[in-house]
C-alpha cells in the first residue's frame, strides 16, 4: 500500500494505492498528483492573499485580470452549473459568505439588511471571462466569487487522472469526503448528520467511480438553537432549508458530483431530481427526520448501517 495525506484546499486529504503495474511508477504518481493539488491550492483558494481568485476578486468592478488554465476552467464550469440549476449553485456567494464568517466567529446572526446588501451581489452571469485572451472580470465592485464547492471535485478528477497515467489500478482518493475509486469496489460511508465524523448511516459500494456530499453538518454554529451552516440559498441570502440533512451523489465526474450536490442540497430532493437525471447520476438522500432513500440505479449498491 502507497498513501499520503496533506492539508490542501481547507480539508485534509488522503490517497491510498492498493494496485498498480509498477511499484515506483505509482510511488512517482502519488506525489505528483498531491503536488496537483498543493498547486490548485495556491492557484484558487480565496484564502491565499496572493492566488489568481483573490487577485480577480480584489480587481471586481475595475479590471479583468489573467487567469492560469485550471481557474479559467472552473470558472466557464461554474457559469454552467450556475446556469444549470437556476442560480442554486452560485460561485458569487463570496460576499455573502464573508458576512456569515464573520458573524459566525462573534455568535451572532446578520441583520436582514446586511444579508439583503450583500445578495445584491449574488449572480454569476456578473462573472465575465473573455476566451481569447484568457481572462476574468467580475463586473460590479465588491462583488467576489470562491471556488469551494467545486475545486475539490476538480481536484479529486486531476488526482484520479494522475494516478492511472502512472499504471495505478486501485485507490481510494478521499479529498476532505469527496471521494474517488480507481478500480475494484470499496465501501463509501455515508456520514450520519448528528454523529461523530467517521459514524456512518450507510454505506455505498464503489468500484471506479466517485461519490460528492454537501451536509448542513459539515461547518456551521449555532445561535439559540438556530443551526447556520456553510451552504448558502443565493435566493434567500441565509443557510439553506431544504428538507435535506445531506445529498450524496455518485457517477463519474467528481467536478461535476461537487457543482451539483452543492445545487441540490440548496433545492431539495424534488427540485434538484431532474438536475441528477440529467446528468445520468445517482443519489443518496437524507431528510430532516433521517430519513435515508436513494435514486434507482443504486439499489443494491446502498446499505443502510
Ligand atoms: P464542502 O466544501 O463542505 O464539501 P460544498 O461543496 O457544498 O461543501 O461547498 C460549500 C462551499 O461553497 C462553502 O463553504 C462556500 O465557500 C461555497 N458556497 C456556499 N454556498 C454556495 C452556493 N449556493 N453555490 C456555490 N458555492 C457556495
Ligand atoms: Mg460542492
Amino acid at each position: 500500500m502507497l498513501e499520503t495525506a496533506f492539508a490542501a484546499l481547507g480539508t485534509t486529504n488522503h490517497v491510498s494505492i492498493d494496485a498498480f503495474t509498477d511499484r515506483i511508477a505509482a510511488g512517482e504518481a502519488l506525489m505528483r498528483a498531491r503536488e496537483r493539488v498543493l498547486f490548485l491550492h495556491d492557484r484558487l483558494s480565496v484564502f491565499q492573499p496572493e492566488s489568481e481568485l483573490s487577485l480577480l476578486n480584489a480587481s471586481a468592478g475595475c479590471a479583468s485580470v489573467p487567469v492560469g488554465n485550471d481557474a479559467f476552467f472552473l470558472l466557464r464550469e461554474s457559469k454552467r452549473y450556475s446556469a444549470l440549476s437556476g442560480g442554486a449553485f452560485s460561485i458569487t456567494t463570496r460576499a455573502l459568505s464573508a458576512l456569515w464568517e464573520i458573524h459566525a466567529r462573534c455568535g451572532t446572526v446578520p441583520s436582514r439588511a446586511e444579508v439583503e446588501h450583500a445578495l445584491l451581489l449574488v449572480n454569476d452571469e456578473d462573472v465575465a471571462l473573455d476566451d481569447d485572451a484568457q481572462t476574468a472580470e467580475l463586473r460590479r465592485f465588491g462583488q467576489s466569487v470562491d471556488l469551494g464547492a467545486i475545486a475539490k471535485g476538480y481536484a479529486a478528477d486531476e488526482v484520479r487522472r494522475i494516478l492511472i497515467e502512472g499504471g495505478v489500478t486501485g485507490a481510494l482518493i478521499n479529498l476532505g469526503g469527496t471521494v474517488s475509486v480507481i478500480g475494484e469496489g470499496k465501501h463509501v460511508g455515508i456520514q450520519h448528520p448528528d454523529r461523530m465524523t467517521g459514524i456512518p448511516m450507510g454505506r455505498v459500494l464503489l468500484s471506479d467511480g466517485c461519490a460528492v456530499t454537501s451536509g448542513d453538518y459539515e461547518r456551521y454554529y449555532e445561535v439559540d438553537g438556530t443551526r447556520y451552516h456553510h451552504i448558502l440559498d443565493p435566493r434567500t441570502g441565509y443557510p439553506s432549508r431544504s428538507d435535506l440533512r445531506s445529498v450524496t451523489l455518485i457517477g463519474e465526474s467528481a467536478l461535476a458530483l461537487d457543482a451539483l450536490s452543492t445545487a441540490v442540497f440548496v433545492l431539495g430532493a424534488e427540485q434538484g431530481l431532474p438536475l441528477i437525471q440529467q446528468a445520468g447520476c445517482e443519489a443518496v438522500f437524507v431528510t430532516k427526520n433521517l430519513d435515508v432513500f436513494c435514486t434507482e440505479g443504486l439499489r443494491g449498491n446502498f446499505e443502510l448501517l
